[in-house]
């Protein structure tokens, strides 16, 4: 037995000490849930119901769609590990060592902050026409970015990047601190407040990994779409208003971004680099590959136990099995721990709005892809078109294609061995 499958036997074991004890309670919460629904006391569900604007239905049939695709899509990834490694038997619990094995060991690649900002507030421009100007740094590191639209002022973007005990939540979030309002005498222009919890790499903070990045991207994706809501309310900010399936259509766009050809033009300057790169983006796009059949279960699980009251946890999951036969690859073990995740505890039942946001902006990005900068913002009144949903919370939600999930990230099949290594 290799060591690996030694301490996987281990995880195993300490995972499976609580599972039940934990599904049972989880099943007491969805409970009580339910039971405030009945009693019409205010509670996590009845908001995410209120606020979604897409039907049951819908969004248990996307669900289906997505999981069926998981399903075909992770049976094939264990072909590309079973022909690597030649282990037959849960071979798909090696793609951890298979990844690690094919990277490039350059050491912690890290790019430049600023060079990155100015690339993504550049995509800001060509796709919305929102021109983002950084300042200075303040005296706790914070920056602020003003934002102008058509040559006028149209808000502020406020970056807290860095980690600070002093932070209540060691996540990342975007928040919108203040709403555009306008009374005539007064305007008031919209406020956003992306607060992260970085930690600076050894070459200090003007330097970021590739994941560290990605997060910067996807909150900078949320200020901008703070920024370019209409239709507010006076005391509800635009993202939090917005229906619980459009918030993170456009975060997850801005993420992708680290995937266009143009942002490799930017941020390398050598062959070395740029194969770096292209790593970085192989390894992100294989270890999503691997959580298809987790999220799509798990999203369909929290979906499922609070629209039906009569289902349990294990229920739901069986039911799921029964007609996907996911258990080998996803035992129903593995998916208690999930529930009491504070996105679980927040917004129960919405967990399918990643899923649904991911395929609305892998969708609204691949036909930008092959673009330089100059011909997306050519394009970009069919960009806005599209994005229209996520700045106006009047407008309709409509379906994504789950499929775009899966063309983005398969990109990354196991046997193309990155570029550092042609
Ligand atoms: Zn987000």
């Amino acid at each position: 037995m290799t060591t690996r499958t030694k301490l996987l036997r281990i995880r195993t074991g300490l995972r499976d000490r609580h599972h039940a004890e934990l599904a049972a309670i989880v099943d007491r919460i969805v409970a009580l849930r339910h039971q405030c629904v009945r009693e019409n006391i205010p509670n996590g569900l009845t908001q995410t119901r209120m606020r979604l604007s897409v039907s049951a239905d819908e969004i248990e049939s996307f669900l289906h769609d997505y999981l069926a695709g998981a399903v075909t899509r992770l049976a094939r990834l264990e072909n590309e590990v079973q022909d690597l490694i030649g282990i037959d038997d849960g071979a798909i619990d090696h793609l951890g060592h298979v990844i690690y094995s094919a990277a490039a060991h350059g050491g912690r690649r890290q790019y430049a902050l600023d060079t990155c900002l100015s690339y993504v507030f550049d995509v800001a421009h060509a796709s919305f026409g929102v021109r983002l100007n950084a300042g200075k740094i303040d005296e706790r590191g914070s920056m602020v970015v003003d934002a102008h639209i058509e040559g006028r002022y149209a808000g502020q973007i406020v970056l807290d990047l860095w980690h600070d005990a002093r932070k209540l939540s060691a996540g990342n979030h975007t928040f919108g601190i203040r709403n555009r309002m306008d009374w005539g005498h007064f305007v008031q222009p919209p406020v956003a407040y992306i607060s992260c919890a970085l930690r600076p790499g050894e070459d200090g903070d003007d330097r970021l990994t590739f994941s560290q990045i990605r997060t910067v991207f996807h909150e900078l994706g949320h200020a901008v779409n703070h920024i370019l809501v209409r239709h507010r309310l006076p005391y509800r900010s635009g993202l939090e208003y917005l229906p619980p399936e459009r918030r993170e259509c456009l975060s997850l766009w801005f993420e992708m971004w680290l995937h266009h050809p143009t942002f490799a033009d930017r941020v390398t300057s050598s062959l070395a680099e740029a194969a770096g790169l292209a790593d970085d983006r192989w390894q992100a796009l294989s270890r999503q590959r691997r959580t298809y059949l987790e999220r799509g279960t798990l999203a369909l699980v929290d979906f499922d136990v609070h629209r039906n009251a009569q289902t349990s946890l294990r229920g739901s999951y069986e039911r799921i099995d029964d007609r996907y036969g996911i258990a080998r690859w996803y035992p129903f073990e593995e998916l208690p721990t999930h529930f009491v995740s504070p996105r679980f505890l927040e917004h129960p039942g919405a967990n399918f709005a990643y899923l649904w946001g991911e395929a609305h902006s892998c969708a609204a990005f691949s036909p930008l892809r092959d673009l330089s900068l100059d011909e997306v913002a050519g394009a970009a009144s069919g960009i806005r078109e599209r994005f229209q949903p996520s700045f106006d919370f009047s407008a309709g939600s409509a379906v994504p294609d789950v499929a775009a999930i899966f063309e983005f990230h398969d990109l990354a099949a196991l046997p193309v061995v990155p570029a550092s290594h042609g």
